[in-house]
């Protein structure tokens, strides 16, 4: 029998004093010290427990649970629903979620910048790297509790993480669920937090990384180093550490891509002449020919000799570019010997566009062959 009116053997209108004088006399009679059943008085207790508390009297008329007894019985199950129905309708009534919040969370990824030479990025290299992070704290192993204390269930909500409100509205009652303030939702308590970290299960730090940089990293390619990140809060997984490569500037070499470029000047009697000459490049000093004849703009290409290529095999070019140098300023000597040799090859007249001929007549002489 769980009609707590009937327990009373009240009226389902009966009011406050009704209850009262009702429970005393039951009370009397069921009374385990005057021989009375033990059983029937609990059942007595909790229906007077529950009839004389408006709120708890309401739920019950309600066919909601027995708030002294928790869970849901007979009618309460479709109550329990309706409350679920709507819990999912708004959203779970300011976001309390279900059951208690872990302590424990993973730790957020990372990013830090790494410099990088020329010289790193195109054979690869081991670089110590400086990250201020959090680490695991080592006085209390994560656990966040002073060494030999442990949590203890929270005794606000019994280790839910959420309290319950009945509130009244024109839908009815409607539970609400709330994260629990005493222990903040996590459903237990730490009766002596860790000092060290302050209860965080971790410590701020600055630690060194040994940090591999793989062959062919350019300007802004991120390193994903897994589980190097920060440890998360209660001593959680650690997230990830990213490194973003920041290529340092080359003194002799630009890079575009996997390939290297560089500008030499040759005088205009080598550019004539042709010559070899040593030229230093990221591999060591390299012999380079400029061709006898070579013109201002040529561009000298030095194969597989520029950046590895990233996760892939071979290597970028270097290509040279080569200015000419005209003299500024003759001596005596110099000027005949230039005369001569341009008596000798008759090079006494500046080429121009033939005298009243606009651009398109050119062209078409060159396209009628002149
Ligand atoms: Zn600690
Ligand atoms: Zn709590």
């Amino acid at each position: 029998m769980n009609d707590y009116y009937e327990i009373l053997g009240v009226d389902r209108d009966a009011d406050a004093t009704e209850i009262k004088k009702a429970y005393r006399r039951k009370a009397r009679e069921l009374h385990p010290d005057h021989g009375g059943d033990e059983e029937a008085f609990k059942d007595l207790s909790v229906a007077y427990e529950t009839l004389s508390d408006p709120d708890k009297r309401r739920i019950y008329d309600l066919g909601g649970s027995d708030p002294t007894r928790g869970g849901f019985h007979g009618g309460g199950a479709e109550f329990g629903d309706l409350g679920d129905i709507l819990g999912a309708m708004f959203g779970g009534f300011g976001g309390a979620g279900r059951g208690p919040v872990p302590r424990t969370r993973r730790g957020q990824d990372q990013l830090v910048g790494v410099k990088v030479s020329l010289e790193e990025a195109t054979f690869g290299a081991t670089k110590e790297v400086k990250v201020g992070t959090y680490v695991r704290c080592e006085v209390c192993h994560g656990s966040m509790s002073e060494p030999g204390s442990t949590p203890v269930r929270c005794p606000t909500c019994n280790g839910r993480g959420v309290v319950e409100h009945v509130q009244q509205s024109f839908l009815g009652a409607i539970r609400t669920q709330a994260p629990c303030g005493t222990c903040q939702g996590h459903g237990d308590v730490l009766p002596k937090p860790c000092q060290e970290c302050s209860g965080n299960g971790r410590v701020r730090t600055t630690k060194t990384l040994s940090v591999e940089i793989p062959v062919g990293v350019d300007e802004g390619t991120r390193i994903r180093l897994a589980g190097k990140g920060e440890v998360g809060l209660g001593g959680g997984p650690a997230g990830d550490l990213y490194l973003e490569v920041h290529e340092n500037p080359h003194p002799v070499f630009t890079r575009r891509g996997d390939d290297l470029h560089t500008r030499i000047t040759v005088p205009m009697t080598t550019a004539a002449l042709g010559t070899t000459f040593p030229l230093t490049t990221l591999d060591g000093p390299q012999d380079v020919r400029i061709k006898p004849g070579t013109q201002p703009g040529d561009e000298l290409r030095l194969d597989g000799m520029g950046v590895g290529r990233l996760q892939r095999p071979g290597r970028g070019n270097l290509y040279v570019h080569v200015d000419v140098e005209i003299p500024k300023k003759l001596d005596d000597r110099s000027r005949e010997l230039l005369e001569q040799l341009a008596a000798h090859r008759g090079e006494d007249r500046v080429h121009t566009p033939k005298d009243g001929q606009n651009l398109f007549e050119r062209l078409r002489d060159k396209f009628m062959g002149e």
